[in-house]
């Protein structure tokens, strides 16, 4: 083995993974917020509900919340997110602060997702909901590029599945998609609420050639996967990670797919896969033990996400630091998802190719190259004339 293979099998540092350009895909503006932001925002808008008003403890309720168990308790922490979201001036400051955060994590391009109609309480309109977070989004941007960053953010309008305006909120999509909004998604509550409920939405996005994922294969199994595909025709999955009950693990190895796995990696459909997310909702047990492992090795489209950053105190950078813990990751995995990520963002194609060759493989590259610099380094100081 050669000292170049050795260090190609080296895990990345901390430092590494936060530095490396990664894509997200999966990520929810309301489940994004600084702890700190909702104190302060709470405070200028008169929010009385919050169960802390100390920005770290608040941060630690968010997260034994969403680890509690308990359905309702992690539905409680979208209503006080969502409820001090309501006025143009708190969504530009999520949107700034959340486009800045992943800058700094490390992120170059994000679809960051919310849903407009959760934000009419105060007398927002559905446009003055788009045009805030859009707002929001061009100015972090902007400060993260005065900080040394580069991100590109699209935002992802959401429909609740339990509601009754997803094509409302289709046709909202579809008006501002060159400003701003690459796509839509559904999402809420699985069981009882299938995607099929929205196909008048999907039907009208379909016709206008735009693009839509949608939420399924999380707690709910195959069934939700294949009506959001051959019922809804998404472009790809919020989650997917049940996609795994249609694939056989034989005791010696061998792996057999079923027909809607099977076609789930034929037809490269994208996997937005949330790991910690998954293990505070029961879907996997540990990270070792989730799926993303196996469809990694499968060649799936797997992505790797965040989903709620705040209630799983997670970043990018943390998804990944996990998945180097667990499966002995390194850059070129890294790169690999990230690449896969790109690839299946809803930008135009030519802006996903030069955002791979132009960024995320140099970026990878001058990582990986690190390790010559560093035995310069430490062996420049013994060399004699002879050398
Ligand atoms: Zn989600």
């Amino acid at each position: 083995m050669t000292s170049q293979s050795i260090q190609a099998g080296t895990a990345p540092s901390s430092d590494q993974i936060r530095r490396a350009p990664k894509v997200l895909l999966h990520d929810h503006l309301d489940g994004g917020l600084r702890p700190g932001t909702v104190v302060d925002l709470a405070r200028d808008g008169g929010y009385s509900r919050l169960p802390e008003t100390e920005a770290d403890k608040l941060g630690v309720w968010f997260r034994e919340a969403a680890d509690s168990g308990s359905l309702e308790r992690y539905l409680e922490t979208f209503s006080h997110t969502v409820g001090v979201m309501q006025t143009r001036e708190a969504l530009v400051r999520v949107a700034r602060e959340c486009a800045e955060d992943l800058a700094e994590d490390g992120v170059v391009y994000a679809e960051v997702r919310y849903a407009p109609e959760q934000h009419l309480d105060e007398g927002l309109s559905l446009e003055e909901v788009v045009e805030a977070v859009n707002e929001g989004f061009r100015e972090g941007e902007r400060t993260a590029r005065l900080n040394g960053h580069r991100i590109r953010v699209g935002a992802l309008l959401t429909a609740m599945r339990h509601a009754a305006r997803s094509l409302e909120i289709a046709e909202l999509a579809n008006r501002h998609r060159d400003q701003g909004v690459v796509g839509f998604d559904i999402a809420g509550a699985e069981a009882g609420f299938p995607p099929t409920r929205h196909l008048d939405a999907f039907e009208y996005l379909k016709r206008e050639n735009n693009h839509f994922t949608i939420h399924a294969g999380e707690a709910f199994g195959l069934p939700s996967i294949w009506q959001a595909l051959q019922w809804c025709g998404a472009d790809r999955l919020g989650h997917g990670v049940r996609i795994i009950d249609d694939i056989e693990v034989a005791a010696d190895g061998s792996v057999k797919l079923g027909r809607l796995a099977s076609y789930v990696r034929d037809k490269r459909i994208p996997l937005e896969l949330c790991p910690s997310s998954n293990l505070q909702t029961g879907a996997a047990a540990s990270y070792a033990e989730h799926p993303i492992g196996l469809l990694r090795r499968l060649h799936f489209r797997a992505t790797v996400n965040t989903d709620n950053r705040l209630m799983s105190g997670t970043s990018m950078s943390r998804e990944f630091e996990h998945l180097v813990d667990a499966f002995g990751y390194t850059l070129d995995d890294m790169q690999w998802f990230s690449v896969n990520a790109m690839k299946s963002a809803f930008i135009p194609f030519d802006e996903r190719l030069a955002m791979i060759n132009d960024v995320i493989k140099p970026g990878y590259a001058e990582l990986k190259s690190e390790w010559l610099f560093q035995q310069t380094a430490s062996t420049s100081g013994s060399m004699t004339a002879e050398d």
